[in-house]
């Protein structure tokens, strides 16, 4: 790809010197549309998931094909020949928009030759759809699969799948999402009310020409990819292909070509947001509310601050960070260090560490469901029960990272006495009374002890 990138710049040095009268105005000193070539992640299987940029405007656009691995193979082929059509007309991408197409979101699904991923869930059953306001598409172990077959293919939990959790990282800073399947055709918006999505969802059916369904008429779909990505303002549609076979490639050009030059209605930018009285800004806000929100996070405590790399704002239970230069990979926000001491009288000492984060050398980890204790190489510890639980379902190893230490007991920031863990990035605490895990309260902590070292510059504690 980069040799296709120098030979364009070529290109356009050849063309400015052969034709110099051309260069008069600034469109036409324009560089050329960049297009790229990488992996945004790995299947569980380890296959690559590929995906194309075209463009580099603000808003981003992603085509997701082939969610239904093999029997739905004719998306993958579609997505393939719409890359080729953009790769030799990026000029058709508005300067607005910067364009995605990936063929596959379940490459494992296509080699085994099924419609699940490795393990059998069905990839648009397994999304987080509890965030908005509609309690039917809430995600669910038993789900309605083609046909209207009922099975429980919704996997263990919300975001189970590694699957999921590559898109739903990827997604993060997007505007709109088409997740193209086979072969109902019709297209329809998500579930829940979202204006961007209903109207992109008209405007794709009309320019190609398939039937407009405001819903999916034959079941509810649960743990929905569209509902999830819906829930945090990205606006997204699901077109349905009318044959199992034919890619209908001209039709669905002609769809995508119509979501673009509508891009200032149906591609809104990710929007800031305002909680606890402090504005939040979209791509935090989208990963905090996406990995738990209040429930895991708690509350912003303070506006964001900006740093040498990025963004970073104080939660009450961890301090997050949005690194810009880490745009398009899985790991655009992720949750500050936490170094932890216990004192002499046994409570926690904690705060927040230095260390740059980055992207994993082994990329997005695997989620890791097992009945057993797991045991970490890289720490030395071990990590079972109510903690392992909490761990696996909250987000593991990307989030929380690995464990720091055994289970013992601490005085926890109200004073108790409790069971605790410490984490790369969090401390986790039982509450007997409750049966609930939940992180040690750092960045209250941090902040509060902030304002009584500089009192007159103090962030104010709700
Ligand atoms: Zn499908």
């Amino acid at each position: 790809m980069w040799s296709n990138m120098r030979i364009s710049w070529l290109w356009l040095t050849v063309l400015l010197l052969l034709g110099g009268h051309r260069s008069a105005t600034p469109s036409h000193a324009q560089a050329p549309t960049p297009i790229r070539e990488f992996v945004i992640g790995y299947s569980a299987q380890g296959r690559p998931i590929e995906a194309v940029q075209v463009g580099t405007g603000p808003r981003k656009l992603v085509i997701v094909g082939n969610t239904h691995g093999a029997p739905e193979a004719n998306t993958y082929e579609l997505t393939r020949q719409l890359i080729d059509y953009y790769r030799s007309h990026p000029q058709a991408v508005p300067d607005a928009v910067r364009l995605y197409l990936i063929p596959t979101i379940n490459p494992d699904g296509v080699a085994l030759g099924w419609r699940f991923d490795a393990f059998g869930v069905d990839l648009n059953r397994n999304m987080n759809t509890n965030l908005d306001e509609c309690s039917e598409n809430d995600w669910n172990r038993s789900v309605f699969g083609a046909y209207g077959i009922v099975s429980d293919t919704g996997g263990a939990f919300p975001d189970s799948q590694l699957e999921s959790r590559v898109i739903r990282n990827f997604l993060l800073d997007a505007s709109g999402v088409i997740f193209i399947h086979s072969n109902a055709g019709l297209v329809f918006p998500a579930f829940c009310e979202h204006a961007p999505s209903i109207r992109m969802a008209e405007l794709y059916a009309a320019a190609a020409e398939y039937e407009y369904q405001r819903y999916w008429e034959r079941y509810f779909i649960t743990g929905g990819m569209h509902d999830w990505a819906a829930s945090l303002g990205i606006a997204a549609i699901i077109p349905e292909l009318v044959s199992p076979v034919d890619p209908e490639y001209g039709q669905n050009l002609r769809g995508i070509q119509a979501v673009l030059a509508a891009y200032a209605e149906v591609l809104p930018l990710p929007a800031d947001q305002v909680v606890n009285g402090q504005p939040v800004p979209a791509v935090i806000w989208r990963y905090w509310r996406a990995h738990g929100g209040d429930a895991v996070f708690g509350l912003p405590l303070e506006p964001p601050r900006q740093t040498a790399l990025g963004i970073q704002q104080t939660f009450a239970r961890a301090r997050l960070e949005y690194r810009p230069s880490l745009t398009d990979t899985l790991f655009v926000v992720q949750p500050v260090p936490v170094q932890a001491d216990l004192t002499s009288d046994g409570s926690i000492s904690a705060a927040f560490g230095t260390l740059p984060i980055g992207i994993p050398a082994d990329g997005l980890a695997s989620p890791m469901i097992s009945d057993g204790p797991l045991f970490f190489e890289q720490s030395g510890y071990s990590l079972g029960g109510g903690f392992q639980q909490f761990w696996t379902q909250n987000g593991g190893m990307d989030v929380f990272g690995v464990p720091r230490s055994t289970e013992q007991t601490a005085r926890t920031a109200d004073g108790q006495l409790r069971t605790v863990q410490f984490f790369e990035r969090a401390i986790f605490a039982y509450d007997a009374d409750t049966e609930q895990v939940q992180l040690e309260p750092v960045g209250w902590q941090v902040l509060l002890r902030e304002q009584v070292r500089a009192p007159t510059t103090a962030p104010q504690i709700r």
